[in-house]
């Protein structure tokens, strides 16, 4: 008898664990998203700025389970809660039942609630719909600067928390303002990216190189950089820090912090403060030996203890390691823990420059590093296109 093998969440983690699976002929995979398509995430910078369009963040994933060889069966709803005794995953209007589960349901903003007004007057990037509205707002302000030729009035625009996301939110924002000064002149030259953290430097925990690197390249797009700024509250025009100084506003983008998705919520097993899932070392949760978690939604520490930052490359390497123990768990063999290596990092700094490391070794800049930083985040999203091309013919073949 086929194992029916289920994967919540169809982001990085969840796509990449199908990947694997979805090769072996004795199982049955189910991928379960609340939303249709998969997002891809770490384009959104440029998504945002408007360097990029909706086709380029965004791959439908019906046609995208469609392209495999073997059925891989999609389910667009909401998983609501886990009932590991009976093995079901409880969704909002069915039940499906597992051999094997892989969760993968990522990770939201965290609007910190002790930041009084921060949910109310500002965006994220982590949704679609937030990036979406953002854009929007964006694309406004420089109609408006068009329509306004005299309008010399400042506009600034907010981006909390200098992480990974939000140096690359505030880089790309300010090289898209430089090329629209291009064409609209002085017009735009009042729009300022200014970049708040409450650490004392940007990219809090990373490598002097990059915190070194990308402070230079901010600089020189002219983004206002604020560290060891603690925001304390925020109405519709300002922003106000602990230290009594205000920044007037136009609109903010919150990167400061995550917490995992709604449904950890619901699972009484072992969580951090930010809701994540605490594995065992093989990332198996509540001590089910079929159910892993991999991704943002859980906390992942590095051989020397130290807890991974979310990004892309952990959720794959730990989806990659979850869909292999699965196979190992059927052919009843032996399991090593997870081993969580950072293989490098890119950052995408405006237009084409990015700043990276690969190995802790090598250390690049530039346009080199954004022909690296281009080549990984291409080879990703053709290899999407592929199966989505695939699975487009397919099930319209069938139609
Ligand atoms: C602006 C920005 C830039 C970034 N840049 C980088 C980078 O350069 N490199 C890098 O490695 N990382 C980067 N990251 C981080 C990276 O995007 C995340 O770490 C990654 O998306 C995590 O993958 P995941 O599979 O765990 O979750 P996600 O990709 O968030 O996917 C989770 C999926 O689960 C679904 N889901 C959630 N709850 C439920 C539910 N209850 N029922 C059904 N479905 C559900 C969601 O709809 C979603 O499709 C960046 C992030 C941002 C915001």
């Amino acid at each position: 008898m086929k194992k029916k093998v289920v994967v919540i969440g169809g982001g990085y983690g969840g796509l990449r664990a199908i990947e694997h699976l979805a090769l072996q002929t004795d199982i049955d995979v189910t991928l379960i998203d609340k939303h249709p398509y998969h997002y891809l995430q770490t384009e959104a910078y440029g998504y945002i700025a408007g360097r990029f369009d909706l086709h380029d963040v965004v791959i439908d994933l019906q046609d995208w389970c469609s392209g495999f060889k073997k059925k891989v069966t999609f389910i667009y709803d909401h998983a609501t809660d886990i009932d590991f005794a009976s093995q079901k995953v409880k969704l909002c209007s069915s039940e499906v039942t597992y051999d094997y589960l892989i969760i993968a349901t990522g990770a939201k903003t965290n609007f910190f609630s002790f930041i009084e007004g921060l949910r109310e007057h500002s965006f994220g990037v982590k949704s679609l719909h937030r990036a979406h509205n953002f854009r929007a707002e964006f694309e406004k302000i420089i109609y408006k600067k068009l329509q306004n030729e005299d309008d010399a009035q400042e506009i600034n625009l907010a981006i909390g928390g200098a992480g990974l996301s939000g140096v690359e939110v505030a880089a790309e924002m300010a090289n898209v303002v430089a090329v629209y000064k291009k064409t609209l002149g002085n017009r735009v030259a009042s729009v300022k990216i200014h970049l708040i953290d409450a650490s004392k430097t940007i990219l809090p925990g990373m490598s002097d190189f990059l915190v070194q690197s990308t402070h230079k390249r901010l600089k020189s797009l002219g983004v206002h950089i604020l560290t060891d700024a603690f925001i304390q509250k925020m109405d519709d025009s300002f922003i106000y820090f602990n230290n009594g100084d205000t920044l007037a506003y136009h609109f903010m983008i919150f990167t400061g912090g995550i917490k995992a998705s709604d449904l950890n919520e619901t699972i009484d097993v072992q969580k951090n403060r930010i809701l994540q899932f605490l594995p065992d070392e093989k990332l198996n949760i509540g001590g089910y030996e079929n159910v892993f978690a991999v991704g943002d939604c859980v906390e992942i520490k590095d051989a020397n203890g130290r807890i991974l930052p979310p990004t892309a490359q952990t959720a794959e390497r730990s989806a990659e390691y979850a869909a292999a123990a699965i196979r190992k768990k059927i052919d009843k063999q032996e399991l090593k823990p997870f081993d969580a290596k950072v293989l490098g990092v890119f950052i995408a700094l405006g237009g084409r420059y990015a700043s990276g490391e690969l190995f802790g070794t090598i250390k690049v800049t530039g346009y080199s590093a954004y022909l690296l930083k281009k080549a990984i985040t291409y080879a990703y999203y053709l290899g999407l296109k592929l199966r989505l091309n695939t699975g487009y013919k397919n099930r319209t073949k069938t139609l």
